[in-house]
């Protein structure tokens, strides 16, 4: 499985970088269309956990390969 993201949503609030258990997600050095930095995974050290999409309140986080 894989986890995507949509960065137009996300608002840096920073709930899935403190729950991230692998320390895969970073903030983007670019800004979306609301002013943020989005968060970016990093695919080496990301394991699929899910933690990431049930914390998010903005519903940025897509992981694939499994149905909601
Ligand atoms: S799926 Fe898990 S390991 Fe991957 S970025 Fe989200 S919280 Fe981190
Ligand atoms: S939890 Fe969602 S809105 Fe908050 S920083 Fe992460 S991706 Fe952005």
């Amino acid at each position: 499985m894989k986890v995507e993201t949509k960065p137009a949503r996300c608002k840096e609030c920073g709930l899935c970088k403190a729950n991230c258990p692998k320390g895969a997600i970073s903030f983007s050095e670019h800004t979306n269309a609301a002013g943020y930095h989005p968060a970016v995974i990093n695919d080496e050290l990301c394991i699929a956990c899910g933690i990431c999409y049930t914390v998010c309140p903005d519903g940025v986080f897509h992981v694939l390969g499994k149905e909601a």
